[in-house]
């Protein structure tokens, strides 16, 4: 359940819930909006009655979560979480645009996708050094080495960086190179992971699973906020559907669905999702105008010598019209390019027992 403290209660009164919520045996989790403190109750709600919280004198009301997810949902928090990487926000007012190569290869490789993407208006470098591959004869990245000149690119380009995580054994090393953990589609349901990347200080981006239904998604989002970690991206790669043509099936749907039930910031790969490069841009637009809140692009800079994903890697070039297109669409919408920020907005913090 949900405790809505009225507006201009004391920090007393907020400790005093607390203190109830955690003597109940529940976990007690903390949004501090702009106006009031709501307070998240969570756990085996049936052993506290509302009755407990709704009597005491600071408490405007106590409302039930209907869903299963109760971090993750709206209902619980109802400002929109924005995850602040080196001042650039995820989930803010304008939309965020990370953009490089599906896998690190080499130092030239990376550095020069990573300086025509920054110039194209990209702010967050991807690529990964640990790669889920369907077969264990293709590249399986570099690892370290890979992480190595992440941090280097990082270094000279100003970009931070997201890169894969795929065990939990994996964490601590990719931690020590990373600005956002990516958790790959073929992870969305390895609650080991989740539950290590719940205690990450790092945002994790959790990548929908290619299978899953946007409820699913939402519970692996719950596992890793119930872990402690506030700061999780949603993202939209694309579903299997009875359709071949395209690698996978864009679900435009989850993107204005996700941002009705859920405060957490919603981004969509539409290299994934199509799986061909001559689709990207167009599914880009798509994404940006349902209400994504930015997008995650394959950049090659010769998509056929790509190691990896080369069929859906954009050139250079074509990145920067995509860029040019969907910032127009945004502005359209009243959403610019993300502007830095020192920090978060309301954000769902655990209170430690
Ligand atoms: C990737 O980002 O390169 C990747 C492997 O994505 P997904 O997990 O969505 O397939
Ligand atoms: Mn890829």
């Amino acid at each position: 359940m949900v405790i809505i403290m009225k507006v201009g209660a004391t920090q007393q009164e907020v400790d005093h819930v607390i203190e109830r919520i955690q003597a109940s045996g529940l976990q007690a989790h903390l949004v501090q909006g702009e106006e009031r403190v709501i307070i998240g109750a969570i756990g085996d709600t049936k052993v506290a009655r509302p009755d407990n919280f709704n009597l005491l004198p600071a408490v405007d009301r106590v409302m039930p979560i209907s869903r299963p997810y109760k971090l993750a949902s709206r209902e619980f928090n109802p400002y929109d979480t924005r995850v602040v990487v080196n001042g650039i926000q995820i989930g803010g007012p304008g939309i965020t645009l990370m953009a490089g190569p599906c896998s690190v290869e080499s130092r030239e490789q990376l550095l020069e996708t990573a300086l025509a993407v920054k110039e194209a208006g990209a702010q967050i470098l991807r690529g990964g050094a640990y790669k889920p591959r369907t077969s264990p004869y293709a590249f399986q990245g570099m690892g370290e080495a890979g992480l190595e000149l992440l941090a280097e690119v990082r270094e000279i380009t100003g970009m931070p960086v997201i890169t894969e995580v795929m065990t939990p054994e994996q964490l601590p090393i990719v931690e020590k190179y990373a600005d956002i953990l990516q958790i790959g589609a073929r992870n969305m349901q390895n609650f080991a992971l989740l539950h290590a990347a719940g205690s990450s200080p790092l945002p994790v981006l959790l990548k929908r699973g290619l299978s899953a239904t946007i409820d699913e998604l939402l519970m692996s989002a719950e596992h890793i906020l119930a872990y402690g970690n506030p700061q999780v991206i949603l993202c939209e790669r694309g579903i299997r559907t009875f359709e071949t043509t395209t690698r996978n099936t864009t679900d435009i749907n989850a993107i204005p669905v996700l941002k009705s039930l859920s405060h957490l910031p919603v981004i969509l790969d539409p290299s994934h999702s199509t799986g061909h490069w001559e689709y990207v841009s167009a599914v880009a637009r798509a994404g940006i105008a349902a209400g994504a809140d930015g997008l995650i692009v394959e950049v090659h800079r010769a998509p056929d010598e790509a190691l990896s994903d080369g069929n859906q890697s954009l050139k250079p070039e074509r990145f920067g019209e995509m860029v040019r297109q969907v910032r127009a669409i945004a502005e359209v919408l009243g959403r610019g390019a993300s502007q830095a920020v020192s920090a978060p907005s309301p954000i769902s913090l655990p209170v430690e027992a």
